[in-house]
């Protein structure tokens, strides 16, 4: 097996999009099967090194970056085991690229649901992350597609988990592994939000055991080989840029588009029924209108949506439905984009995706680490969440961008200070953005993971005895602890159990 040992040579795994600094390991070791990943880990078990699993490394909270010991890079896994038009389903290796996956699915007339919008994360990044994307809107996240997944845990024992075959039960959670092993995997107590939710591990009585080891940011097995299901393409997709003078009017529109694509089609069926519903405000336009000077300089929002059409459904009448929307909440039609053709729809996807790029690559050139929230509420809190960022950042002047899923109530606040002086108030602000999300009944991450950035956030949501919980199901998996050591909750609280 390939093992670097010069850290000059593997330095560029010491990064992600978090922009955390210090990041270091004695090794990386680059597995090639699922065989030699095994070995590894069970030759490493009695020395306790600590290992931390790197995917894209597109992740923002710095999960996959090492403080010591080794890191495994999955890139070599990266192959299409299997893909089945019929079954509409693909058997992935963890390191295949989100984009090769796209393609492979769209070659059979299907998709990856869950959309992450960066194309160079891994597969296996995206379920550590239970990630998502705009289209999750009306397909959800990524835990909802994974029906099997293979493992192998930190002693090297190989673990094959298939949704609906294991459940967890308070008094009865007991996991029998082949080799004989039993662990008891203690169930906690704490209470996930019922919304679109990546924050700690997912838990909850009578649960099935796949759902724990999504979202579980590599600190409770290396995932190999992953089984999803994949849905069927729609035929067309319509796509639209809508600009609006009021931010408000954008979220009085985004609330509607949704009500309406959440409700029962009308009589004639033409209801708008969205893929996705994505907000810019201002200052997201500012960012783009860099890159597209076509991009109004009088506006100060922005909704992008995507339509899918099927075989059966009439383009012309759903087009005519979304219009009628569009004019009803003041956006001009003439300050409306529509994608004429694939290369306009490719052209607007593009420019989507170019709000967090760019904020990243400000990010890096500030030196400073990425500040940013991942905040998400259930939708009737949404409207007081917006207006609290709004206000906070009347009084507090700071540069600032919002832009994200506003379909599922869930949008990306990144903060951007200019100095050091500034750096100590913009973590107040990030950290009142996420009290008021915790109180209303929110999360405080909705898709990108805790990592090593965001604990203080997960502390607030779930309390110190929260915490605790999560450090227990840690070290019944990995008594030694060993995986992913900072990500999730500080290493030092496991010494506490
Ligand atoms: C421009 C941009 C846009 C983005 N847009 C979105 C978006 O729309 N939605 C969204 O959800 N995210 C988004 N992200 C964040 C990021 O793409 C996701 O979090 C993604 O899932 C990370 O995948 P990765 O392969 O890069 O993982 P990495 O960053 O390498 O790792 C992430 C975590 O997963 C763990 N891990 C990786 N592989 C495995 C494995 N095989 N077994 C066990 N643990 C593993 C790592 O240890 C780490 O804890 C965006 C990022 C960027 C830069």
């Amino acid at each position: 097996m390939l093992i670097k040992t010069d850290p000059e040579t593997f330095k560029t795994y010491f990064e992600d999009s978090s922009n955390l600094k210090g990041g270091h390991a004695e090794g990386a070791v680059f597995p090639q099967d699922i065989d030699e990943l095994s070995n590894f880990l069970n030759d490493n078990y009695p020395k306790k090194t600590p290992v931390t699993i790197s995917a894209g490394g597109t992740g923002t909270a710095g999960a996959r970056i090492p403080f010591g010991g080794y890191l495994i890079s999955m890139e070599r896994f990266n192959n299409v085991i299997d893909i089945s038009k019929a079954n509409r389903q693909a058997t992935v290796q963890a390191g295949l690229l989100v984009e090769d996956l796209k393609n492979a699915a769209e070659k059979n007339g299907l998709f990856y649901a869950s959309h992450p919008t960066e194309r160079t994360a891994f597969v296996g990044g995206t379920v550590a992350t239970n990630a998502s994307g705009s289209r999750s809107f009306k397909y959800g996240p990524t835990r909802k597609y994974i029906k099997r997944l293979k493992m192998v845990l930190s002693d090297g024992e190989i673990l094959e988990v298939r949704r609906g075959e294991i459940f967890l039960r308070r008094g009865d959670s007991t996991l029998k592994l082949e080799s004989g092993r039993q662990i008891n995997i203690p169930l906690p107590d704490y209470k996930m939000p019922d919304i679109k939710n990546s924050a700690g591990y997912f838990a909850k009585d009578g649960m099935d055991l796949i759902d724990l080891f999504i979202g579980q940011e590599g600190t409770l097995s290396v995932i190999a080989e992953i089984e999803l299901e994949l849905v069927e393409k729609p035929s067309k997709i319509l796509s639209a840029f809508v600009f609006f003078r009021e931010e408000r009017d954008s979220w009085n529109f985004a609330e509607e588009a949704k009500r309406l694509s959440r409700s029962i089609p009308s009589k004639d069926g033409f209801t708008p029924d969205a893929l996705s519903i994505e907000y810019f405000d201002h200052n997201a336009l500012r960012l783009l209108s860099a890159k597209d000077r076509n991009v109004p300089k009088d506006m100060n929002a922005a909704i992008f949506f995507e339509q899918g059409v099927t075989g059966e459904d009439n383009e012309d009448r759903l087009t005519e439905a979304w219009l009628k929307l569009i004019s009803r909440y003041s956006a001009s039609l003439d300050d409306t984009w529509v994608a004429m053709n694939e290369r306009e729809a490719r052209r607007f996807t593009e420019l989507r995706h170019a709000v967090p790029e760019t904020i990243n690559d400000i990010v890096k050139r500030s030196g400073f680490q990425k500040l940013s929230t991942d905040i998400a509420v259930p939708d009737d809190k949404f409207g007081r969440m917006m207006n609290f960022y709004v206000d906070t950042f009347k009084k507090e002047r700071v540069e600032h961008v919002i832009f994200g899923h506003i379909g599922e109530s869930h949008v990306h606040v990144n903060i951007l200070p200019k100095s050091k002086e500034e750096l100590a108030k913009t973590k107040d602000i990030a950290f009142e953005f996420v009290n008021k999300g915790v109180s209303l009944g929110g999360t405080v991450s909705a898709e990108h993971g805790i990592g090593k950035t965001k604990h203080r956030y997960l502390e607030e949501m779930y309390g110190k005895a929260g915490i605790l919980e999560m450090a227990r199901i840690k070290k019944s998996l990995d008594p030694n602890c060993i995986l992913g050591l900072d990500n999730i909750f500080p290493k030092e609280i496991l010494s506490l159990i």
